[in-house]
């Protein structure tokens, strides 16, 4: 679908990969607080509290660091990084630029450290727990080489003990900011975990809801549903398919004879050894107990009885039966056609009813209704 072409300079800002654009729009807030700082630090240019050399550098500098991330997020070279988001290097980018207007504008210092909070926050979203609070610890340090210089320059008038107390203050709320983000960090990627499990489970879920637990194969309700696709699908074909009813012949003697467990045992070789003797689009799912059903789409009538004979010599191969020979079994089958009158429904009592003639004429044989 043509995209509307008010949205078509967003996505060329943005670019068009789901996280790059996550990462251009973190870099979208970040130019935010950039604006407004280059906005403050020119009114206070304007109003002699910084000189214009200063000003023009931290302008310059401001900008370019920008250009340089927007860069190399949106051209796709932060890939090479396990952090395609440069979070950590924008981060300390912007620590070097407040702790750089703290020293060069004093009259600005309180717009500068209440700044520094915010940025450490942002690790929270992209990095893990022990680098956000990495870069609390490198904001402490580049806070205190920013207050020993300004101590050395001696321009602001304020006393060396009211910068200590500044400091000390500082490296409490810098520390804390980082290890909040950091608890941020840990709780996403709890939430990451949880998510996956979530899915697992879900999926192990599906699988057991329209799957047999004993045979693996699909169970009755999820052939019923891909029966009920495939009556749809032959409304539209021009060949329908084929269904067929198997039945294992004397499965109550197995039972009797050698116990339920081996009786289970039968339909789990039979299920195991009978997918791989079908093609590829045949469904082959337990109806129940031990009849099994097979749907074989787009299947003209006498290639599905070649298809059935095939799977009958597969397994009366004595490889399968060869550790439990006396469980070696034989099944009757009835195979229908479905008509254009029928509904899917009325195909499978056909072939239920041409399986019954197969018992009837003497098992181990295939009726075609
Ligand atoms: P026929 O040739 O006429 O089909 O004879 P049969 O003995 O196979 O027929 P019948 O339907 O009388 O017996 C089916 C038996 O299958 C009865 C039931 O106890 C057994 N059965 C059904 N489900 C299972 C199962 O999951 N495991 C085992 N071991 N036996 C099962
Ligand atoms: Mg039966
Ligand atoms: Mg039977």
């Amino acid at each position: 679908m043509k995209k509307p072409a008010s949205e078509l300079p967003l996505a060329w800002l943005l670019g068009r990969e789901s996280y790059q654009r996550v990462c251009v729009r973190f870099w979208l807030m970040t130019s935010g607080v950039y604006a407004v700082m280059l906005v403050v630090m020119g009114y206070a240019q304007t109003q002699g509290f910084i000189s214009v050399v200063h000003s023009e550098i931290f302008r310059w500098v401001s900008l370019s660091g920008l250009a340089f991330f927007y860069l190399c997020l949106r051209s796709g070279w932060s890939k090479r990084f396990v952090d395609r988001a440069m979070t950590a290097q924008q981060m300390m980018y912007a620590i070097v630029m407040l702790a750089g207007a703290y020293v060069a504008a004093p009259a600005l210092r309180s717009a500068m450290l209440i700044t520094v909070p915010l940025v450490l926050t942002f690790g929270g979203f992209t990095l893990p727990p022990r680098r956000c609070r990495q870069m609390g610890i490198f904001a402490v340090a580049v806070q205190a080489i920013a207050i020993v210089m300004s101590l050395a320059s001696g321009g602001q008038g304020q006393g060396g003990a009211l910068e200590i107390m500044v400091f000390i203050a500082c490296a409490v709320v810098f520390t804390m900011s980082a290890d909040m983000a950091g608890r941020l960090s840990a709780i996403r990627e709890q939430l990451r975990v949880q998510k996956r499990e979530l899915r697992t489970a879900m999926e192990r879920n599906d699988q057991l809801a329209r799957h047999d637990e004993l045979t693996q194969l699909p169970n009755r309700r999820h052939a019923l549903e891909m029966m009920e696709y495939e009556g749809k699908r032959a409304q539209r074909d021009k060949v329908p398919p084929c269904i067929c009813m198997m039945d294992i012949d004397h499965f109550k003697h197995i039972n009797d004879t050698h116990g339920h467990a081996a009786g289970d045992e039968v339909l789990r070789l039979l299920a195991h050894h009978a997918v791989p003797a079908l093609r590829a689009p045949d469904i082959l799912a337990r109806w129940g107990g031990e009849e099994f059903i097979l749907i074989m789409p787009e299947t003209p009538l006498e290639i599905a009885v070649l298809v059935v004979d095939r799977l009958r010599s597969a397994l009366a191969n004595a490889h399968i039966w060869k550790d439990r020979p006396e469980l070696q079994v034989t099944f009757s089958a009835g195979i229908a056609s479905m008509q254009p009158s029928e509904t899917i429904q009325d195909t499978v009592a056909r072939a239920d009813a041409a399986l019954y003639r197969a018992k009837e004429a003497g098992r181990n044989r295939t009726e075609q209704a």
